[in-house]
């Protein structure tokens, strides 16, 4: 990527045996809010902390606006990290936390305390500077300690799952406010998260991680839409798989024998997965799926759960043949368990995946 601005160059980490990060290589746009997205000890944190100086790649380079840092300690970097315990100090007041960071900046205790009301004002906390940090709720510290990050002026903030201690009605008011204090600030926040929801809703893009590796790196919508493998398919949000086999292609339709699931038809297969024998994966989101029509495909099932959730219900809908229940995500559905469905979606939103 030309534009980058933070570099990540064929980077790997070994533990021992334990390959912590595979070859990672890409890189992350100026003013971007960047997400590292995977389950748990999938790497992220590793990569996070190689960008911030504080583990040492096995191999590969790290370039942030087009200088090699790789090299660098944490504090000769442009960049500060947000942990996800807040670690300010309880004794000190707000004022005083925020301001830590700077006393050895060289700036006047003017610039100083400018800079600190400037930060207090950012994280809306404007009138609690000498309020002891004992006496902050959960999100307060949180976005004290976020402040502290933000006063040195950094090119970029590193911020590990820094929502994680926050329940989660705090959680996801934070969520919007840091989105809003990114944008304000125009700095790049390189962000680590094992929670889907929070990834989609904040970043402008995520890397998909497992087991070390960098699955995929798109914006939220075509990390949805447009998956390139099942593990990506599956950790981002719910999906319905169904294995098959390629058929044939006609016009802009490729026809997929999928078993108990009967033919099924997929539009704009990539040409890769669409010569006849491919054994393929294909995949429909719940909501895609259509109750009581007759489209491109159509399945009769029988209803096995059903849940109420306001203007959506989820069913889960079983199929004579097929091991999984298929889930279905529909508005203005009145089936109750036991009732029989049949279930069709478009070519549209069939999406064909290599069967790993
Ligand atoms: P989590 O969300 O649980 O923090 P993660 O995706 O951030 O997970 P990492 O903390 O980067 O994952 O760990 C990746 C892998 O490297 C794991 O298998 C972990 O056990 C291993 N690992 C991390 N740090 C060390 C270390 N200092 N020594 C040995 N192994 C480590």
């Amino acid at each position: 990527m030309d534009d980058a601005y933070i570099r990540i160059e064929n980077i790997t980490k070994r533990f021992g045996a334990v390959k912590a990060v595979d070859r990672a290589d890409f890189g992350i746009r100026r003013g971007e809010f960047f997400s590292l997205l995977g389950p748990s000890g999938c790497g992220k944190t590793t990569l996070l902390r190689m960008i911030a100086g504080f583990e040492y790649p096995s191999e590969g380079e790290i370039y942030i606006d087009g200088a090699a840092v790789t090299d660098l300690p944490p504090n000769k970097r442009p960049s500060n990290m947000v942990f996800q315990s807040y670690a300010i100090f309880p004794h000190l007041n707000v004022a005083d936390n925020i301001g830590y960071g700077l006393r050895r900046s060289g700036l006047s205790k003017a610039e100083r305390n400018a800079r600190i009301e400037e930060a207090l004002a950012m994280i809306r906390l404007p009138d609690m500077g000498n309020r002891r940090a004992d006496q902050l709720s959960g999100g307060q510290r949180q976005r004290v300690a976020l402040a502290r990050a933000l006063v040195n002026r950094p090119k970029v903030l590193l911020l590990d799952e820094p929502l994680g201690a926050l329940d989660k009605r705090l959680r996801e008011a934070m969520q919007i406010e840091l989105r809003q204090i990114q944008k304000n600030v125009g700095i790049t926040f390189v962000f680590v998260t094992h929670d889907q929801e929070e990834a989609l809703s904040m970043s402008d893009r995520i890397a998909v991680m497992s087991s070390g590796q960098v699955l995929q790196i798109a914006d939220p919508r075509t990390l949805y839409e447009k998956p390139n493998c099942r593990e990506v398919a599956d950790f981002i949000g719910t999906m319905n798989f169904f294995e098959g086999t390629v058929i044939g292609t006609g016009g802009d339709i490729t026809e997929i024998d999928a078993g108990a699931a009967g033919r099924l038809q997929a539009r704009n297969v990539a040409v890769a997965l669409s010569a006849p024998g491919t054994e393929v994966l294909l995949a429909v989101r719940p909501e895609k799926i259509a109750l009581n029509t007759a489209n491109s495909a159509s399945l009769i099932g029988r209803v096995s759960a059903a849940a109420y959730l306001g203007e959506r219900s989820h069913l889960q809908v079983s199929v004579e043949g097929l091991k999984n229940p298929i889930a279905v995500a529909a508005q203005m559905a009145t089936q109750h368990a036991g009732a029989q469905v049949s279930l069709s979606w478009a070519a549209d939103a069939a999406i064909v995946l290599p069967r790993e």
